[in-house]
C-alpha cells in the first residue's frame, strides 16, 4: 500500500475472548446473548469484599497458543491492576498483567501476494473484560449489562511489521484459525470473540523513523479493520502533504460511512496506577508443565498443509480445505489411517461429504460416519465392486445409518457393480434394439453418440455397469 511515496506502519492489539467454562477470577459461566445481568458474581461485579481466583483455564490456554505462535512462556506471573473508572467497570480497575505478560516474543506467517511474511509479536497477556453500556435501547439513560464483565480475554500485541490492510486481514485470519484449532476460543468476530484494535502511522518510504500513530479502537469485523487501515492511511498521507501534525489520538470506526473519527486526543500517557493485585496470589508455571502442553499441541494448520502436500502430494487447493478446521483435518487423518488412499479420501472430503454438510448446515463434527465406515465404503470402488456414483448413493444411505454395513447396502440396493459380461450383454443388446436410428446415425459417422448409449446402459443398470466392459461390448456391437 504506497500513495505518493508514502508507506503504511501498522500494529495490531487483538483481544481473544477464551471459551473458559467460568470467567476468569469468578466461579460463573458466561454465554453470547443470555439476558442482561444474569451471569454476575459478587467477583465480576467487584461488591466490596469478594475475592478473585485465577482460573487455571486462562492460564493454560495462554500458554499453549504462546507455544503454538513460537513465544517464550514466562514461569513467574503476577496479575497487575489497571486502575481507571468506566460506567462498566464498577470495580474501578480491570485485572491484567502489566510487566510479567505470560507470553514474550513469537510470530505468525501469513501468505501475501508476493510470498510468506512473518509478523514479529511483541507479547500476549491475561486479562478480563469489562461489562458493555448500551446507548441504543432506552431514549434518555445509557444502560448497563455485566454480564461480559469478568470474561477472560487473551491479548495479542504484535510488532509494527505490518504494512497495508491485507496483511492486517491475513493476520486475524490466522489467529482465528489457530484459537479454534487450540480449542480455546470460538474466533466468532461478529459475537466479539475477536477484537483488534489498530495502530498505523504513515511515513515517506526508505525512512526508518516511524511517524506518530493513530489508534482507531474496537474494530468488530475484518472488512472494518482492512477499511479503517485504508481511511486512515489516506487520511494521514493527505494531512502531512499539507503540512500538518498528526496527533497521537484515539479514533473509532464509523462503518456506515467508512470513515475513522476522533475519539479522544492522548495529551499525556494515560496513568493507570498500576500496581500488582494483592487480592491474587502470582502464578508459577513448571518447565515441565509448560513442555507437557507444548507436546500436547495438535498438528498446526501451516505444518499440515505442507505435510499434506509435500508427503502425500495433493494440490494446494486440497491442502487448503483439509486444514482449514481440525474437525476436517482429523477426519482426513482418520480415513488415511483406515486405508483410504490420499487424492481419494480429499475428494470426498471436499465432495460428497462437504456437500451433505453444507446442505445441512453443520459442521464435520456433526456427521455420524465415522472415518472407518467411510475407508469400507471408499474401499468397495477401489476392488470394483461398486462403481463411483452407486458408492455416492451408499455414501447418502449410510449418513442416515450410520451402522448399516456397505457391502450389505450395495447388495440390497441392487448396486453391486456389473462386471457380468454375460448380464450387461444383456442390457446392451435391448438398448440398442431400442434405438435403432440413434444406432443407424453412430454408424454413418456420429461417433458421440457413444455417450448416448452408455447413459442408457447405466441408467438400466442403475449405475451398477462396470463403465469399460460396457464401453467394450457396446463398442463390439456398434463397430
Ligand atoms: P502504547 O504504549 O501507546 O499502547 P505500544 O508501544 O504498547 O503503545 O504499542 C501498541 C501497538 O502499537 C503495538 O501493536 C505496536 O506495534 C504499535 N505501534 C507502536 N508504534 C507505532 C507506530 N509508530 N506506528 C504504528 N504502530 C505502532
Ligand atoms: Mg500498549
Amino acid at each position: 500500500m504506497t500513495q505518493q511515496g508514502y508507506e503504511a506502519v501498522i500494529g495490531l492489539e487483538v483481544h481473544v475472548q477464551l471459551s473458559t467454562l467460568s470467567k476468569a477470577y469468578g466461579s460463573e459461566a458466561y454465554g453470547y446473548g443470555e439476558a442482561a445481568n444474569t451471569q454476575i458474581s459478587p467477583v465480576s461485579l467487584g461488591l466490596p469484599g469478594a475475592l478473585p481466583q485465577a482460573n487455571w483455564g486462562v492460564v493454560r490456554a495462554a500458554t499453549r497458543l504462546g507455544l503454538a505462535l513460537g513465544c517464550r512462556i514466562r514461569e513467574y506471573n503476577e496479575y497487575a491492576r489497571k486502575n481507571y473508572f468506566y460506567p462498566d467497570l464498577t470495580k474501578g480497575y480491570q485485572i491484567t498483567q502489566h510487566e510479567t505478560p505470560i507470553c514474550n516474543g513469537g510470530s505468525v506467517i501469513i501468505d501475501t501476494s508476493t510470498g510468506p511474511k512473518t509478523l514479529g509479536l511483541t507479547r500476549i497477556h491475561m486479562e478480563e473484560d469489562t461489562g458493555k453500556s448500551i446507548h441504543d435501547l432506552d431514549p434518555f439513560n445509557t444502560l448497563l449489562d455485566f454480564n461480559r464483565a469478568g470474561v477472560p480475554l487473551l491479548e495479542v500485541v504484535t510488532e509494527p511489521d505490518l504494512r497495508n490492510g491485507e496483511e492486517a486481514y491475513a493476520f486475524l485470519n490466522e489467529i482465528r484459525q489457530l484459537v479454534r484449532y487450540l480449542d480455546i476460543s470460538d474466533g466468532n468476530m461478529e459475537e466479539g470473540s475477536l477484537r483488534c484494535d489498530v495502530n498505523i502511522s504513515v511515513r515517506p518510504i526508505g525512512r526508518a523513523q516511524f511517524g506518530t500513530k493513530v489508534e482507531v479502537k474496537n474494530l468488530n469485523s475484518f472488512r472494518h479493520v482492512q477499511k479503517a487501515i485504508d481511511f486512515e492511511f489516506k487520511r494521514q498521507v493527505a494531512a502531512v502533504e499539507a503540512g500538518e501534525t498528526i496527533l497521537q489520538e484515539t479514533r473509532t470506526f464509523d462503518s456506515s460511512k467508512g470513515i475513522t473519527t476522533v475519539l479522544r486526543i492522548k495529551e499525556d500517557a494515560n496513568d493507570y496506577r498500576y500496581f500488582t493485585d494483592p487480592d491474587l496470589a502470582p502464578v508459577r508455571l513448571s518447565p515441565s508443565w509448560i513442555e507437557g502442553n507444548r507436546a500436547s499441541l495438535p498438528e498446526l494448520p501451516r505444518a499440515r498443509k505442507a505435510r499434506y502436500r509435500s508427503e502425500l502430494g495433493l494440490s494446494d487447493y486440497d491442502s487448503e480445505l483439509l486444514t482449514d478446521g481440525l474437525g476436517v483435518a482429523a477426519y482426513f487423518d482418520a480415513l488415511l489411517a483406515a486405508g483410504a488412499g490420499a487424492k481419494t479420501a480429499a475428494n470426498w472430503i471436499n465432495g460428497p461429504i462437504a456437500g451433505w454438510l453444507n446442505e445441512r448446515a453443520l459442521t464435520i463434527d456433526a456427521l455420524p460416519l465415522p472415518a472407518s465406515r467411510l475407508a469400507a465404503l471408499i474401499a468397495l470402488i477401489e476392488s470394483s465392486t461398486v462403481s463411483h456414483s452407486a458408492a455416492q448413493q451408499i455414501f447418502l444411505r449410510m449418513a442416515s445409518e450410520p451402522e448399516a454395513n456397505p457391502l450389505q447396502l450395495a447388495e440390497a440396493l441392487g448396486l453391486m457393480q456389473q462386471s457380468d459380461v454375460q448380464a450387461l450383454q444383456g442390457i446392451v443388446d435391448e438398448v440398442l434394439a431400442d434405438w435403432p436410428d440413434k444406432v443407424a446415425e453412430y454408424q454413418s459417422g456420429k461417433k458421440g453418440l457413444i455417450g448416448l448409449f452408455m447413459g442408457e446402459v447405466m441408467k438400466r443398470s442403475r449405475g451398477s455397469a462396470d463403465p469399460k466392459i460396457a464401453t467394450e461390448l457396446l463398442r463390439r456391437q456398434l463397430d
